[in-house]
């Protein structure tokens, strides 16, 4: 049984394939029933016919009766229609291809939404929010033990998050050079940590000839502001950066998809690509929000924010 548009449909049946070639044309997203969580899909056209499919890394979260669950993250990387990620059994190298861009020479397929084929394409390829979501799986993130109480902090999440990502690369990019996590700020090792911040940051983004990268962003929100006037965020642990969101961040409003009554989320996770634009102002190309837990663990398997140029 899916979830789409807020009515049930069985898996198979005229009613279910007239429904998804709407939500197929209007990019909505459907859930699989099994369990309470509702596990997202995403929707891929085959011949003559629309097919229900799991999201990369999300078949735990499936019924052990349902036909998606999968119980190994791994399966879902091996399955061949998910061309999104490919692991190298022999060297553990994971790539990913998102829809997002890493620089600015690269086409960015969610920034030809319009375009039918770049649609396609982009629904093949990870999000931000797909991004996350990957990382924190890999990273254990996604797992919660009682003994873990007051010691899963940020400087914990961004140990595993960054050994994690040691071994992946996005659009052919490595995230051991271009993932940017914000240490854990004090003010006594202010000084230090700026120093450690800029070097890094400058290294990657000022690197001739690569003027036009992108680094990737995954931090926590402390503020985010969408006004018409000056769209930003302020990161926690960076709280000397402003960071400019793009334009269309403006007016933004939270996805209203989620469950009306749902307690509003603990953590608000930001993945996005930034730049280094006219000099020293760190401007963010693309960014997707997630929430999450007062333990990190991701409250929804969607993002509540986003913006792109
Ligand atoms: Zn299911």
């Amino acid at each position: 049984m899916y979830l789409l548009n807020g009515q049930m449909y069985t898996a198979s049946g005229a009613p279910l394939q007239d429904a998804l070639a709407v939500a197929h044309a209007e990019h909505l997203r459907p859930r699989c029933a099994c369990t309470e969580r509702a596990a997202p899909m995403y929707i891929a056209r085959a011949t003559g016919s629309f097919v229900v499919k799991r999201m990369p890394c999300t078949g735990h979260l499936h019924s052990l009766r349902c036909p998606h669950h999968s119980h190994e993250s791994d399966a879902s990387i091996g399955d061949s229609s998910q061309p999104a990620i490919q692991r190298d059994p022999v060297t553990g190298q994971v790539r990913i291809r998102a829809a997002f861009a890493m620089s600015s020479g690269e086409t960015g397929l969610s920034l030809h939404a319009g375009r039918d084929h770049g649609l396609r394409e982009a629904r093949h390829r990870f999000t931000l929010c797909d991004l996350i979501l990957y990382l924190w799986n890999e990273a254990g993130l996604t797992t919660w033990r009682p003994e873990f109480a007051d010691k899963r902090t940020w400087a914990v999440v961004r140990h595993h998050l960054i050994r994690a990502a040691s071994s992946t690369w996005v659009n052919g990019t490595p995230l051991t050079q271009a993932l940017f996590v914000p240490e854990p700020f004090s003010v006594a090792k202010a000084d230090a940590i700026r120093a450690r911040r800029l070097d890094r940051l400058s290294r990657y983004l000022c690197s001739s000839p690569a003027r036009d990268r992108r680094m990737l962003l995954i931090g926590e929100v402390k503020e985010l502001s969408t006004s018409a006037l000056q769209p930003r965020v302020v990161i926690k642990h960076l709280p000397d950066t402003i960071m400019r969101l793009p334009p269309t961040a403006s007016g933004l409003h939270a996805d209203q998809t989620g469950e009306p009554n749902c307690e509003p989320p603990s953590r608000l996770v930001i993945g996005a690509t930034f730049s280094l634009n006219g000099g020293a102002a760190l401007t963010i190309n693309e960014f997707q929000i997630v929430s999450m837990s007062a333990e990190w663990l991701p409250a929804r398997l969607d993002a509540l924010w986003r913006g792109a140029p």
